[in-house]
């Protein structure tokens, strides 16, 4: 994957830049910095560059090693990697967020959206309950050797996942390749609406996994603060809902128990900036989003973002389309020295 924008890095800016966050955001965005000499440093808080492309995404969708070479050619060029780095508003992270403000001409917030939703239903929190995005950050953390196995709990031979998105089915995926025998994908409507597709799904179903419709749980159940089963109801689906789709209404007297070893619950995700709400000063919706202008910038002046961190759970396309056009108003920006 190329995220050099350029043949040639001239020296056509003298600045200095911090990208917080490595994914496909941050990664475009350095590289189009980089082209006009512009100084970049990307902080991140895993080990390798690549956020949800090396961490998250599985190979046949995504294969890592097109990622790792055109990181390879950014850290070549010059683009400076702080690995393992976590930028917080709060001492006891690797490096404080006004600290990091204070040192550069400007800054992109690229941190993705890491906070799981949660359903919000009882025994959520019993072990044996898992939240995708994190379970499968572990994963590959493990499978790629930078964490001892430890850190990943065993999911057991049958496990539910919760939802129908792209996440959902790579839960699916990683439940399978975890050595579970019996692995169900429930989702709360049909498959027709299912934000992943039908191809991914029917995919899903070949290699064993089974498809269940309209249900969702509605307690999980647990023995010693394990889970031991769930609760589910049973849907019928309405109107369409502010998504179009339509709306899943429970159907009362459906209640069933679902026995399963384990859940992984892949129901979304929220915006994680790397600062606790109004820092600064700097805007952020109620869930949770970076508010940006047209240009990608924030009500801060000299601060940017791009990425799932300003629009929510997204896809690969739009960050990256979101990092070239927050870095090209940074170029604007430095040209411009507005800085204050
Ligand atoms: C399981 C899963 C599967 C997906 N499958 C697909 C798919 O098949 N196709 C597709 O197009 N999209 C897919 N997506 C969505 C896609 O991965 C994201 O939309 C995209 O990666 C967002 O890019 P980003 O650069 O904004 O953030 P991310 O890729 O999330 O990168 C953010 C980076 O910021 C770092 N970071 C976060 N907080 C801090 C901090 N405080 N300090 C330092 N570093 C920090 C993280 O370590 C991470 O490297 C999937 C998402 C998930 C969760």
């Amino acid at each position: 994957m190329k995220f050099l924008k350029c043949k040639e890095v001239s020296n056509k800016i003298k600045a200095k830049v911090a990208i917080i966050g490595a994914g496909p955001a941050g990664l475009t965005a350095a590289g189009v910095l980089l082209c006009d000499g512009i100084e970049v440093d990307v902080f991140d808080m895993l080990p390798e560059p690549g956020g949800l492309m090396i961490f998250g995404i599985p190979e046949f969708r995504i294969p890592k090693s097109g990622v790792r070479e055109g990181v390879k050619e950014l850290k070549e060029k010059g683009v400076n990697f702080y690995l393992n780095t976590r930028i917080e508003d709060s001492e006891k992270y690797d490096i404080n967020f006004e600290e990091i403000v204070s040192k550069y001409d400007a800054l992109l917030l690229a941190t993705g959206a890491w906070e799981p939703r949660k359903m919000n239903i009882e025994g959520e929190d019993l072990s044996g309950v898992y939240h995708a995005a994190p379970y499968i950050v572990s994963y590959y953390l493990v499978k790629f050797g930078y964490k001892d196995s430890s850190i990943l709990p065993r999911l057991g031979k049958s496990v539910a996942v919760i939802g129908g998105g792209l996440t959902a089915v790579d839960s699916a995926l990683v439940a399978l390749e975890s050595g579970a025998k019996d692995v169900y994908l429930v989702y709360r409507r049909t498959r027709k609406e299912a934000p992943a597709g039908e191809k991914e799904i029917s995919s899903l179903e070949s290699k064993g996994v089974k498809v269940v419709e309209r249900k969702v749980p509605v307690k999980f159940v647990g023995e010693n603060e394990k889970l031991k089963y769930m609760i589910t109801v049973d849907l019928t689906l309405g109107a369409p809902d502010h998504t179009g789709r339509p709306s899943p209404i429970p159907l009362p007297g459906t209640e069933k128990s679902f026995e399963v070893d384990s859940v992984i619950v892949a129901v979304g995700g929220k915006s994680t900036p790397p600062f606790k709400k109004n820092k600064l000063g700097i805007e952020v919706s109620e869930d949770g989003r970076v508010l940006v202008d047209q240009k990608k910038r924030t009500n801060k002046v000299g601060i940017f973002a791009a990425g799932d961190v300003e629009s929510g759970p997204s896809l690969i396309g739009p960050a990256v389309k979101s990092g070239i056009d927050a870095a090209l108003s940074i170029k604007e920006f430095l040209i411009s020295r507005k800085w204050k």
